[in-house]
């Protein structure tokens, strides 16, 4: 079966949900999410067996799924509410995307990655999750069109806050970002109705680059 969702997978999700709640994840909300959604289907069937460990995985064109705990994590800073319009950077598999939906957040979300933009489109659209808006581009620029947003998240390692992001957040906002050349710092910058920002650091991470121009795609 294509789409299977097995007692095995459901059992493993749950033991996965324990251990990043035993990590810090306090948020039932972002915990049931992460409880909800089928990770193994978002991973290449060779990585089935790990897809409920708490690791990173290559999902092709250079690019990984997040670890469960960094999805949490940064989901958790964002302080979803329902009905939230959420714009994430780096579509990547489509399983941030998922949890965010989960949690009642209209998803819109770009992929700077033609393969991976074109395969997460496909899945979501197959496994019912209806984001708001799966766009091919770079999600730098943000997606002016749609603005503004609740909350934005980045999903790849920026080595600048980008202006456009920040112009797209509403007064009341919320941006999580990991930002760093190497290594990141977890930033959650809020925006003020006065326009003030207001930056607060989460502790360090490991993500792939934030990519820029679209001259090496394939
Ligand atoms: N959120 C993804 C998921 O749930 O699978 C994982 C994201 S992966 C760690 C980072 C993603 O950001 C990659 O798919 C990468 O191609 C994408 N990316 C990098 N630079 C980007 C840019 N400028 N605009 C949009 N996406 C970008």
């Amino acid at each position: 079966m294509k789409f299977e969702d097995s007692f095995k997978h459901k059992g493993l999700r749950k033991k996965l949900v324990e251990e990043i709640k035993n990590k810090g994840i306090e948020d039932e909300r972002v915990l049931d999410a992460i409880g909800k959604v089928p990770r193994h289907l978002f991973m290449d069937s060779s990585f089935l067996e790990f897809a409920y460990i708490d690791k990173a995985f290559p999902i092709g064109s250079g690019q990984t799924i997040s670890q469960p705990f960094t999805v949490a994590f940064q989901t958790q800073l964002l302080e979803i509410n329902k009905g939230d319009k959420v714009l994430e950077v780096g579509t990547g598999s489509g399983y941030q995307s998922c949890v965010l939906m989960e949690m009642g957040a209209k998803v819109y979300t770009i992929e700077r990655q033609k393969p991976l933009y074109l395969k997460a489109k496909t899945l979501l659209s197959d496994l019912g999750y209806k984001a708001r808006q799966i766009s091919y581009g770079d999600g730098y620029k943000g997606l002016p069109a749609w603005a503004p947003f609740d909350r934005i998240i980045v999903t790849a390692g920026a080595v600048e806050i980008p202006e456009s992001l920040i112009q797209q957040l509403k007064p009341g906002g919320i941006l999580v970002i990991p930002l760093g050349r190497d290594t990141q710092v977890m930033k959650r910058i809020r925006k003020t109705a006065g326009d003030i920002h207001i930056e607060e650091e989460h502790g360090s991470f490991r993500f792939v680059p934030m990519l820029g121009d679209k001259a090496n795609d394939r």
